[in-house]
């Protein structure tokens, strides 16, 4: 099964980084596309894997200007990368180790996601940073293996609801996001998607205003041109996720910063989840 891109290198170029010829400049020159991705944690069997998989796949025809991915556990990948062949849905996985390869029991490589059709890889996740305690270290570590490896990351990054209440939401954010983006290189972000996601919104149903949520991804946004310039920074996109679902979707994804969103609960259902394709795929058409 081939990647959508993959190979092996250094960090200096795309090239370097394994991005197929092409691939490299297709990713820095689409402009913010709105990007969908669905992340299914650890639910589902094989068969609901294919099924919701084919459900969502079965629509593609209308997302042809969004991007749309769906991340399921590890051991149905394989699968439902052939009930997504030839459509419009990349496919995503949810963690992954920084080794290529090697005695770590129990781990997963960015060779083997890529090997089994992945293009993208959810990295620092809320609960990866605070159920099974991924410092940023780890997170930078593991940003910049699925880089060198093909696959494009989507970096989580988000405050517990002490630090918002404590006002240290943008202290965190920028601590997460600088460490974990350490000895990324420019020519690399754009294959890099932001997520910021509220630790207090995820799976709680408690969704961030719009207010909320565009203040963070304005402030992301700065930060990155800080670190980057401005004309890097403009082509990131920053996806919310935290409770987003069809009926909070559309004021959302409208916001001036705000790229897509990373949705847990409702991708879990087909219907839910088309609806918050269907309204990304409205708002790029009237864009
Ligand atoms: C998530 O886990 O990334 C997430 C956003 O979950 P939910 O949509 O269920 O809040």
């Amino acid at each position: 099964m081939s990647p959508c891109f993959g190979g092996e290198g250094e960090h200096k170029d795309a090239a370097a980084v394994g991005f197929a010829p092409g691939r490299a400049e297709e990713l820095m020159s689409t402009p913010r596309r709105l990007f969908i991705a669905g992340n299914w944690k650890m639910n589902l069997d094989r068969a609901g894997s294919q099924r919701l998989a084919s459900a969502v796949a079965d629509q593609s025809y209308a997302y042809t200007k969004i991007d749309v991915a769906v991340c399921p556990a590890f051991p149905y990948l394989a699968d439902v990368h052939e009930a997504l062949t030839g459509r419009r849905v990349a496919l995503g996985a949810q963690n992954m180790h920084y080794e290529a390869s090697g005695a770590y029991t129990g781990e997963v490589s960015p060779t083997m996601l890529a090997d089994v059709g992945c293009k993208y890889v959810i990295l620092g996740h809320s609960e990866r940073r605070h159920v099974f305690s991924e410092t940023d270290e780890m997170v930078n570590r593991k940003v910049r293996a699925a880089l060198q490896f093909g696959l494009a990351p989507i970096l989580c990054v988000g405050e517990l609801l002490a630090e918002r209440e404590a006002g240290k939401t943008n202290e965190i954010v920028e601590r997460q996001l600088r460490a974990s983006l350490n000895g990324v290189s420019f020519e690399h972000l754009r294959g890099v998607t932001i997520a910021y996601e509220p630790v207090w919104a995820i799976g709680t149903g408690k969704v961030a205003t719009p207010a909320q949520a565009e203040e963070v991804h304005a402030h992301l946004r700065k930060l990155l041109t800080t670190m980057y310039g401005a004309d890097i920074a403009q082509g990131v996109r920053i996806q919310y996720g935290g409770s987003v679902k069809a009926d909070n979707a559309g004021g959302l994804l409208e916001l001036p910063n705000v790229d897509g969103a990373l949705v847990g609960g409702a991708s879990l259902k087909a219907e839910e989840f088309l609806g918050i394709l269907h309204a990304a795929a409205r708002l790029a058409k009237s864009q």
